[in-house]
């Protein structure tokens, strides 16, 4: 019998984890048995994709640069991206605001409700967290991000799952060094990387094989920790519009990829569809690396000199779903609560989205921390935050969920673009997941 294909199986996964978990919140006993049984398995899945996001990055980054064997090359790949990058993030953010103005979710919000949803989680440890956050990483100079960008210790960096810049900045320093004394002198490093990257790949196919189970638990545990289902009814048409954007923005990839790069969009997103699907079980870019990585070089053709930069660096800093979600929350939250928005805000909401988009870390509800960023750069009031994100704190996981879906997809589709316009835009050398697994 012929095996159904990944993106099936991880498909029923999720399906029956879904089912699985609805039915056990009708059972006494049903939430502690995902919380203590089930849960722990999605979360070790989790756990080793970003185990293996580090050593990834690192051996594909120096084996992407010291092939390039020019280092010109390496900055036409970078301005490109990060070019590339901030059109797809405004466009997103734009769509975005288009929606939120047309449709007018906070208008037609009933003051009993805002008041339901503020009484249940103004005060909420979530909502609070996230603020606290927010103004930990405020109040830094204009060239803090640069500062924090430069590792003084770069093993600390590895180390840490949180400076994913910091790694990348180290390891295309090591390998333009190592472009710089020429290959005699450099190939024992090389010859290392490149082992230890196809070690990695290996690796990331091994995981992959329990994927299907993984986001069965990983999708069990989000339904049992779920609102209130009437709390997620009331902010329907706000879902929708954050919802309804994403899909635009996938519309728009298609249409990106369709042009330039002449390449079938269903095709494109039938292979990276488990990627996809991992984004939205796990809410983390950050997570869902390998396996985005490992999807554009073997299944898309996307030739490692561009996908081992403009990947690590787009899960990093370009984050068009949540650019787009931060929008739309911003303005959704401004008219809930009454409060005015002039055409000059809505302006500083694209340049503030787009940096704070930059700035949310690749991992679940990142995104709302640096909202609060954003509200508070039109003038917010700084007393009523904790009553802004208690609106919207209800449906931010499920919409985390599509947002990061948009994320992983827009890196993939920037990466075949830069691909296309440098001549790296091969033919996939994997057709089939089995085929990769017997290699
Ligand atoms: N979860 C998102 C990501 O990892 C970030 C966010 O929007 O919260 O891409």
């Amino acid at each position: 019998m012929r095996k159904l294909e990944l993106h099936w199986q991880i498909l029923i996964g999720m399906l029956l984890g879904i089912l699985f978990g609805f039915a056990m919140t009708y059972v006494d006993w049903g939430k502690d048995f995902v919380s203590d049984w089930v849960q722990p398995l999605g979360t070790i899945f989790v756990k080793l994709l970003k185990l293996i996001a580090i050593p990834l990055i690192v051996a594909s980054l120096v084996k992407g640069i010291s092939d390039l064997k020019d280092i010109s090359k390496f900055r036409n790949i970078g301005l490109r991206t990060i070019g590339i990058y901030i059109i797809t993030t405004v466009f997103a953010i734009t769509i975005g605001l288009v929606l939120v103005n047309l449709m007018q979710p906070g208008n037609g919000i009933s003051q009993e409700t805002v008041e339901k949803l503020t009484d249940t989680y103004a005060g909420d440890a979530g909502v609070t967290s996230k603020i606290e956050e927010a103004s930990r990483q405020k109040g830094s100079g204009p060239l803090q991000f640069i500062e924090d960008m430069v590792p003084d210790n770069a093993f600390a960096a590895m180390s840490d799952n949180g400076l994913m810049l910091q790694v990348i900045f180290f390891t295309i320093f090591l390998g333009i060094s190592m472009l710089l004394i020429g290959e005699e002198k450099s190939k024992p490093l090389k010859d290392f990387f490149d082992s230890m990257n196809e070690v990695v790949l290996k690796m990331v196919d091994l995981i992959m094989l329990t994927a299907p189970y993984a986001v069965f638990a990983l999708l069990a545990g989000v339904v049992v920790s779920s609102s209130d289902p009437d709390l997620l009814l009331a902010l329907l048409k706000y879902a929708l519009v954050v919802v309804l954007g994403l899909a635009l923005m996938i519309i728009f990839y298609g249409i990106l990829v369709s042009v330039f790069t002449k390449k079938n969009p269903f095709w494109f997103l039938k292979e990276m569809s488990p990627a996809q699907l991992l984004a939205f079980s796990t809410s983390s870019s950050a997570a869902t690396l390998p396996v985005t990585m490992e999807r554009v070089e073997e299944h898309i053709g996307v030739d490692k000199e561009v996908s081992s930069f403009v990947l690590p660096v787009g899960a990093t800093i370009n984050m068009d779903g949540t650019s787009l979600y931060q929008g739309v929350a911003a303005v959704f939250i401004s008219q809930a609560l009454g409060f005015d928005l002039t055409f000059a805000d809505q302006l500083t909401i694209v340049l503030t989205a787009l940096l704070a988009s930059i700035g949310s870390a690749a991992v679940p509800g990142a995104g709302m921390v640096m909202l609060v960023i954003v509200l508070e750069s039109i003038g917010f009031p700084s007393d009523k935050l904790a009553i802004g994100l208690a609106l919207i704190f209800a449906v931010d996981r499920p919409l985390d969920m599509c947002r990061t879906i948009v994320n992983v997809t827009g890196d993939a589709t920037v990466s075949m673009l830069v691909a296309k316009s440098v001549g790296k835009l091969g033919e996939p050398k994997v057709k089939n997941w089995d085929d990769n697994l017997k290699k």
